[in-house]
Formats: C-alpha cells, sequence, structure tokens
C-alpha cells in the first residue's frame, strides 16, 4: 500500500479561528477517499492546504507522492499530478467548452500545439461524457454539464490525484446517480479521488475510506459503512 498524499498534523488558522487543527489524513494509491463533516468543518480549507490554494499550512507538513508540498505553488502541483475542482461550477461563462479545457491544462512545454490541445480537450470531453459541440458556450451548460466541464478541466492533465470539493452539489438524485457513475469509471482508469461531500450517499457509493471533520478536527477515519453509523458523527451532524 502506497501513500500517494498525506497531511500531517496540518494547522491553519484565522485570526482566533482554527479552521484545521491538526489534521492528519493518508489517502492511498488507487483509492476514494471521502471527506464530511457539518458546514464550516474545515474541508474546503484542508483541501486549500493539500493543493497550494491559495493558503499556506501555519504547521505540519503536506506529503505527495513522498515529497514536502505545502510550500509548493498550484501549478507546480498539477504539474506533478494533483488537481482540484473548486466548490462553485466555476466555468468561464464566456469561453466555449473547449477552451474552458484548454486553460485546465497545466502541460506548458514543447510539444504543446494547437493539434496536441485539440487531442487533449477531446480525450478529456470524452471522459466526462460531455458531448455536443466543444466550440459551443459555457453558458449554456446544465449543471450536471457544468460540473462535467469542470472535471474535464482537471483531467485534462492526466492528474493522478483529483480532489473534488461538492461535486454532488445542487444535484438532483438522478444527476446524482449519473455523477457516481462518471466518477466510478474515472477512478477505474487509475485516478486517486479524494471527495469532499456532503451528500453522504455519494461517499456511501464511491469511498473506500473516509473521515469525517468536526471543528477543524478529524474525529473518524475508517470506511463509510463504519464510520456514517458512529455516534461521533452522528452527533457531529445532528448536533448535541
Ligand atoms: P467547510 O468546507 O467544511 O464548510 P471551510 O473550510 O470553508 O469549511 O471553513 C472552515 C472555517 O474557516 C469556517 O468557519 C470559515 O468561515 C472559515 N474560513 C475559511 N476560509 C477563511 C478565510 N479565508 N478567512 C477567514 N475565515 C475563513
Ligand atoms: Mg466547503
Amino acid at each position: 500500500m502506497t501513500v500517494l498524499l498525506a497531511a500531517e498534523e496540518v494547522t491553519k488558522s484565522f485570526g482566533s479561528l482554527r479552521a484545521v487543527d491538526g489534521v492528519s489524513i493518508e489517502v492511498r494509491q488507487g483509492e476514494v477517499f471521502g471527506l464530511a463533516g457539518p458546514n464550516g468543518a474545515g474541508k474546503s480549507t484542508l483541501f486549500n492546504l493539500l493543493t497550494g490554494i491559495p493558503i499556506r499550512p501555519d504547521s505540519g507538513r503536506v506529503l505527495f507522492g513522498g515529497r514536502e508540498v505545502q510550500h509548493r505553488s498550484p501549478r507546480w502541483l498539477a504539474k506533478a499530478g494533483l488537481k482540484r475542482t473548486f466548490q462553485t461550477e466555476a466555468v468561464f461563462e464566456s469561453l466555449t467548452v473547449r477552451e474552458n479545457v484548454r486553460i485546465g491544462s497545466a502541460y506548458g512545454g514543447a510539444g504543446r500545439t494547437a493539434r496536441w490541445d485539440r487531442a487533449r480537450c477531446a480525450e478529456a470531453l470524452e471522459q466526462v461524457e460531455l458531448g455536443g459541440d466543444p466550440d459551443r458556450p459555457a453558458d449554456g451548460l446544465s449543471l450536471i454539464d457544468r460540473k462535467r466541464l469542470m472535471i474535464a478541466c482537471a483531467l485534462v492533465s492526466r492528474p493522478s490525484v483529483l480532489l473534488l470539493d461538492e461535486p454532488a452539489a445542487g444535484l438532483d438524485p438522478a444527476d446524482q446517480d449519473a455523477l457516481i457513475r462518471l466518477l466510478t469509471r474515472i477512478h477505474a482508469t487509475g485516478t486517486t479521488m479524494v471527495i469532499i461531500e456532503h451528500v453522504l450517499s455519494v461517499l456511501e457509493a464511491l469511498a473506500d475510506r473516509m473521515a469525517v471533520l468536526d471543528s477543524g478536527r478529524v474525529i473518524v477515519t475508517g470506511a463509510p459503512a463504519d464510520v456514517l453509523t458512529d455516534a461521533r458523527v452522528v452527533e457531529a451532524y445532528l448536533g448535541p
């Protein structure tokens, strides 16, 4: 078992608020790792600390592929194989579908040509099953298709680890199922995933292991079936 991505005792405060408080997690190569927890628990802040955007930990280390990376830029991390999506469907509405995906590519080296871009964009759009004319504007896309586009923007760099911040937010149950099927297929191609999700059924369906954060701390880690029935988790969600 190889640990691909790890946080070791990572802490981040905003003023007097400890948003992430001594968090340690280990993401193993090939797994889907879930992160859950109530609003404000520190999930997105932890993602920011793992991906170098736009903050650094006050203390603790982030390891990717065994190397310390907490001081690395998002671009460096993307080139090294770590890509993320954001909680909002942050697509550029005034650009076309293809232009959005093209911008997502972290590869800027020799050999990147218009033809290379077309091929890589087509591959990423195929992976997320976003059909139709790639030269249409992104602003007409439905919510699930925006999510597909956002994921394509990350996949175009062929990441080894993909981090998704609440990908199911706002989707109805049918689209949630479509998303689960999509992420299952992407995972099957060998992509390790970390998924923050409020919709716990999504983590139940996808995650090999998961952690629950509450007030900046990991309260439970384990298999979803065990974690989601743990009394501490039930209390964190329902309150005392
Ligand atoms: P989650 O994603 O679990 O809902 P967040 O990581 O977004 O939680 O936020 C954790 C806590 O940190 C919240 O109380 C939030 O208001 C606070 N927070 C997050 N980012 C910042 C920031 N840049 N400045 C100040 N407070 C922040
Ligand atoms: Mg969040």
